[in-house]
């Protein structure tokens, strides 16, 4: 399959912004869904949409199939286990909430830390202020080096014996930072801490095995990844998820319901309250089965290249920082002079080209970094080598256009 197949496979591209043909670089934010996905979701409304579980009729066993399907799917995309270790969730920012409330709660105490970066996203920072807040533990941050990577040996001073939790993203939404989740895991381990891992930019994009990364718990959402809005993962390891009590209580995650007490299901349906996120799931798996039909190790090449290509150009223009690592994920963040992002933003889709532009959910490291707010192009399968030179042409004349005004 070349590029031209698979762009013909997302229906949203093959029109006019701005009367320009679109170029979509903001797949960081949420990707662009394929004609399988969308048909996937189509199809189980149109013919068996139906609640699953409960129902013994034709329809539902049918969704019931889709449902628990998708999760065998997801289960092998990611090489856990057993399905029992795969938890739906709305995505990753309720799949790192649970971690929190339900196994942070119930395990830190006053002395304890937490351990995160400067690099997270704000969906794996807030859960684990809270935290401290509630339990009385510290929350400590790990440096960055300069060029927003993380050191081992910075982990080994960072973390310690009272560390309980460290959590991580493993590819930066805003640096293309990856982190080397691996080794920190085991260092993490070597204390006692439970290593729980933000894959809400990495599952997208490169082959990941949990099992490998022996990680504890991992998250990420469908809607970076070809998949509907809606629903996400939270992977954890079967021995430590038996020992947590579900954050959301109600239909579907009981076992047994008596006037005041009540049991719950086994895993993974306990942390499952409610009618599940059905047709969300379906399509999820038809996303998985779109990715693996091109290829995990052919997505992260691809990426690579359009990466590397983006920076080449990126250092002819005049007046651009890009920020973080050459060794990087499928993105580039960058600001130009003194334009503001927002302008950046505004001028690019004037031209067809849509580009993030603020702080991306990450205000630490934006201070980090010691700007305001930044633009950011983000790639995927679908991008070429054109869309980085029409995103870099209208850069130039951004700059151009506002060093006249000024
Ligand atoms: N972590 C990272 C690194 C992200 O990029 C995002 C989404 N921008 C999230 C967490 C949160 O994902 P969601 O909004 O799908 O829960």
């Amino acid at each position: 399959m070349n590029i031209q197949d698979i762009r013909d496979m997302f229906p949203i591209l093959n029109q006019e912004v701005n009367g320009n043909s679109l170029v979509y670089l903001d797949s960081a934010a949420t990707s662009q869904k394929p004609t399988s996905v969308i048909e996937a979701l189509d199809q189980y409304y149109r013919q068996y949409n139906s609640n699953v579980h409960r129902g013994v009729h034709t329809l539902g066993t049918k969704a019931t199939d889709g449902y628990e399907g998708a999760r065998e799917k997801v289960r092998k995309f990611i090489n856990a286990r057993s399905t029992e270790e795969v938890i739906f969730t709305r995505g990753t920012t309720t799949a790192l909430n649970t971690v929190a409330a339900s196994y942070g709660r119930a395990n830190l105490a006053e002395g304890d830390e937490i351990v995160i970066t400067y690099m997270e996203h704000h969906s794996n920072i807030i859960p684990w202020q809270q935290l401290a807040k509630a339990t009385g533990a510290t929350l400590k941050y790990l440096p960055l080096q300069e060029d927003g990577t993380i050191s081992l040996e910075d982990v080994e001073n960072t973390i310690t014996d009272n560390t309980k939790i460290v959590s991580m993203v493993y590819v930066s939404n805003v640096l293309g930072t990856i982190n080397p989740i691996k080794e920190i895991t085991k260092i993490a381990h070597k204390h006692g801490a439970v290593m729980v891992v933000d894959g809400a930019q990495s599952t997208p994009h490169m082959k990941v095995d949990v099992q490998d990364l022996d990680c504890d718990f991992y998250a990420f959402s469908a809607h970076k990844m070809c998949g509907p809005t809606g629903v996400g993962v939270l992977y954890g390891k079967k021995h430590i998820l038996e020992h947590m009590e579900p954050v959301e209580f109600g239909g579907e995650m009981i076992d047994f319901v008596d006037l005041y007490e009540s049991t719950w299901k086994e895993l993974p349906w306990k942390f499952e309250g409610g009618t599940p996120i059905i047709a969300g799931a379906i399509g999820f798996g038809a996303a998985i089965d779109f990715l693996e039909e091109i290829g995990l190790d052919k997505i992260e090449a691809h990426e690579h290249t359009l990466a590397q290509y983006a920076l080449h150009r990126l250092s002819e223009v005049d007046g651009c920082t890009v920020y973080g690592p050459s060794k990087r994920a499928g993105l580039v963040t960058f600001n130009v002079n003194d334009v503001h992002p927002h302008d950046v933003a505004t001028v690019l889709d004037a031209d067809g080209i849509a580009v993030r532009a603020g702080h991306h959910c990450a205000q630490p490291l934006m201070k980090w970094l010691n700007v305001s707010a930044t633009a950011r192009a983000s790639f995927y399968i679908y991008n070429n080598e054109e869309d980085v030179d029409r995103f870099v042409s209208s850069l130039i004349k951004t700059k151009e256009y506002f060093s006249n005004v000024f």
